[in-house]
């Protein structure tokens, strides 16, 4: 059988990275290739690096000031004579990017069948996250086959009357390339970690990141203004912020909290430094999805600058909390949470609601039974 792996952005690459490794290990059954769009560029390079990921098909679609609509109109021409030279059985596809969901219509098009991995997570929100909701939407209603993360998240797909018999309860993939790659993060140490940690001494670390598009504009200046607020609080304290690379981000950040002595604003990290410093830190304050599944399993609390989650299972086991992005409620709750020893026990909490790293080996079995 035929398999044609696609993804296109920094966090999807890394779920799915474990995936390609996975099927690689599984030739005799499977001829397997990967197409990236690049959506991301730089971002995703840095996970194809640490993985050893070579893609077959590279669209090297980012473009500046790239908008959605001719994004997602270019991932569906460029993917045509991809899809009918190569004529994949089956196409996987991750998430809620505008990859996800233009690659579920191109391959729907072609017609394999469509694999949608990490599916069934919503907030039946719309507009939050925008437009993330309504790819994943889209996509769940294209594809054929649906591994969701958790039982939550099938649930949600059977509301929408998804066949039971297309859905595998699965666990996250992210924890699959977590628990795959903290061994080697600690046996190999980069040069950044190794510099790091001259700064960091014994000091207390917040992790922060923040890229969303629905806080664009006031909600990163409210955000900022916040990070400031605790970074003033206690001088001891260092805030660190791989900063995203989107322009409308950078701007906000690096306009309010750059001459603040202990805020330290780098590129973003490669995902092996990322897990590295989220390890260190004392706490994380994101409005990442991805960082909220990875969190929990590393016994790190998370405050979360969204007011809906489609991953409400860590909000339930309390290592989680929502903070939206109001200026006052970011700095309270992050500062009572550090002055409050026995609350910040109880969300440091070893907490995994997010699978066990099989992920991908029970996803290859599903597909082999076919
Ligand atoms: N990450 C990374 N470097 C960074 C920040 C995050 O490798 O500087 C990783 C992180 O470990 C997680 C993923 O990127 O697996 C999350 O990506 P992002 O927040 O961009 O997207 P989301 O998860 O919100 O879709």
């Amino acid at each position: 059988k035929k398999n044609l792996i696609i993804f296109g952005t920094r966090p999807e690459a890394i779920k799915m990275a474990p995936l390609v490794k996975e099927f690689q290990k599984h030739s005799e059954d499977f001829e397997t290739k990967v197409c990236v769009t690049a959506q991301h560029r730089e971002m995703l390079d840095q996970v194809l690096d640490f993985f050893e990921i070579k893609p077959d098909f590279d669209l090297n679609l980012m473009k500046p000031g790239q908008n959605l609509y001719d994004l997602t109109a270019t991932i569906i021409v460029s993917l045509k004579p991809i899809l009918e030279e190569f004529n994949p059985d089956f196409v996987y596809v991750h998430g809620d990017t505008t990859t996800t969901m233009a690659a579920s219509i191109a391959a729907f098009y072609s017609g394999a069948k469509v694999c949608h991995i990490e599916a069934g997570l919503r907030t039946y929100n719309k507009w939050s996250p925008f437009p993330e909701e309504i790819n994943r939407q889209v996509a769940g209603r294209i594809c054929d086959y649906h591994f969701a993360p958790t039982t939550r998240s099938k649930e949600n797909l059977l509301k929408e009357n998804i066949d039971e018999d297309t859905i595998l309860v699965t666990g996250n993939t992210v924890i699959d390339a977590l628990l795959q790659s903290v061994d080697k993060v600690n046996k190999e140490p980069s040069n950044f970690i190794k510099e790091i940690n001259i700064t960091l001494k014994n000091r207390e670390l917040i992790l922060v990141t923040g890229h969303r598009r629905e806080n664009h504009g006031e909600g990163f200046e409210r955000i900022c203004g916040a990070l400031k607020k605790i970074a003033e609080d206690n001088l001891e304290r260092l805030i660190v912020y791989p900063v995203h690379l989107n322009p409308k981000v950078q701007e906000p950040v690096n306009r309010i909290l750059k001459n603040l002595s202990n805020v330290l604003l780098i590129k973003p990290l490669a995902y092996q430094d990322f897990i590295w410093l989220m390890n260190r830190s004392k706490l994380i304050i994101t409005d990442s999805g991805g960082v909220q599944e990875e969190a929990p399993s590393l016994g790190k609390p998370v405050l979360v600058l969204r007011d809906t989650t489609e991953r409400p299972e860590a909000v339930d086991a309390g290592t989680v909390v929502l903070v939206g992005t109001n200026q006052e409620l970011i700095v309270k709750e992050t500062l009572d949470l550090l002055s409050d020893n026995e609350r910040f026990d109880e969300m440091s909490r070893l907490h995994n609601p997010y699978g066990d790293g099989k992920a991908c080996k029970k996803i290859i079995e599903f597909i082999k039974e076919l």
